[in-house]
């Protein structure tokens, strides 16, 4: 692999993530003050949402979040009924310090009992683009993996129950104006406050296969194949059936035909046209000076945060949609 491929592998993995200082207190240095009547409203129950929620509830500030799933989680979705432990179906690796969590939860009064597993760099590989590289190549072994756990579990445990009676599901915010004197936020059927706001991203990226079950105390052998932007393509145009067909052929031919003999079942998740989200994540090759730009706030009304609006040029992981979470309160309780 040369170096530009390493450093698609390592961007589409996010390894190239430098650890940020987050999450210290947030401050209310003007003292933003609101009321149940005038809640800040937040779109979107995904991470960005819910950290923003979270951490504005333990401001004392009161909060709606409107969601236009049925659930809340977005891209952290998992599914607990394929397996003996849960599996991601969208965000999988902790791409920072496993500290983050106890950053997230920001409540030293707080017991994390989550546990995680890291990779061994000596024995483990993974299959990138049908080449076997090592572990260590790609810096895999700076990424850990929640085990019997997923980022959803996480949240849903220790950052949901604060929040969770505030959460309206199946409301699709259409359009947000905040040029009137109140701000006024259309959903589908209500009018609501608004204080922060949340585009869903596009995607780019390559292809993957791992281990899926890797530290999970499972006897089952799970491969997990990540593809996405150019990568995914030949798999998108396929039927389930043929999908199938398909992976297995090509896992065949790494693995001496024993893929095929050994199938069980499968479970695909599409985020293309997954409702409300609609792709994996944006481009990460994109100029992100720009794109910081994009999350600068409306009039001081409307404040952006998800894993989009970086301030650096690591994005498009749960970790940046906290930190951005994390500047727009700050910026709500400075305003
Ligand atoms: C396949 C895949 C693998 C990934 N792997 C990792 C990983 O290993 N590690 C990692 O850290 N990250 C990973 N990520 C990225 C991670 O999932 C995201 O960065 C993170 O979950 C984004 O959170 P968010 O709140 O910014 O956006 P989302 O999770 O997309 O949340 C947005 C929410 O807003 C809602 N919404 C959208 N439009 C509207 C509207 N008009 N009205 C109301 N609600 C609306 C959506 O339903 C959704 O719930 C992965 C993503 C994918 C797709």
């Amino acid at each position: 692999m040369n170096r530009r491929e390493f450093i698609k592998v390592c961007r589409a993995l996010g390894l190239v993530l430098p650890v940020q200082p987050f999450l210290s207190a947030c401050t209310n240095k003007q003292g933003f003050k609101n009321d149940n009547t005038h809640p800040v409203v937040i779109i979107g129950a995904g991470a960005a949402g819910l950290i923003s929620g979270y951490l504005l509830k333990q401001q004392g500030v009161s909060v709606k979040i409107l969601e236009a799933a049925s659930n809340f989680g977005g891209r952290m979705k998992r599914t607990t009924t394929f397996a003996d432990f849960p599996i991601p179906l969208g965000a999988e690796w902790i791409h920072v310090k496993p500290n983050i969590l106890s950053e997230i939860v920001n409540d030293d009064s707080v017991n994390i009992d989550v546990k995680v597993e890291k990779y061994n760099p000596d024995i483990d590989c993974a299959l990138y683009e049908g080449e076997k590289i090592s572990i260590k190549q790609i810096e895999m072994n700076k990424e850990s993996k929640f085990v019997n756990s997923t980022w959803f579990d996480f949240f849903e445990q220790y950052i949901v129950p604060s929040v969770e009676k505030h959460i309206i599901y199946g409301a699709v915010v259409e359009k947000i104006d905040y040029l009137a004197d109140e701000i006024k936020i259309e959903t589908s059927d209500k009018v609501y406050l608004a204080l922060i706001g949340f585009n869903p991203t596009t995607n780019d990226g390559e292809k993957l296969y791992y281990d899926a079950a890797y530290g999970q105390n499972s006897n089952l052998h799970i491969l997990g194949l990540f593809a996405v932007g150019n990568e995914s393509l030949s798999y998108l145009r396929l039927t389930d059936e043929e999908r199938v067909k398909y992976i297995l052929h090509e896992l065949d031919k790494i693995f001496d035909g024993k893929a095929s003999a050994h199938y069980v079942k499968h479970i695909f998740q599409n985020w293309d046209i997954e409702p409300h989200i609609n792709g994996a994540y944006i481009r990460d090759n994109e100029d992100w000076t720009a794109v910081k730009k994009l999350g600068e706030s409306a009039d001081g009304r409307l404040f952006f945060a998800g894993d989009a609006y970086t301030d650096g040029e690591d994005w498009s992981a749960v970790n940046n949609a906290v930190h951005s979470a994390k500047r727009a309160v700050q910026a709500i309780m400075d305003s």
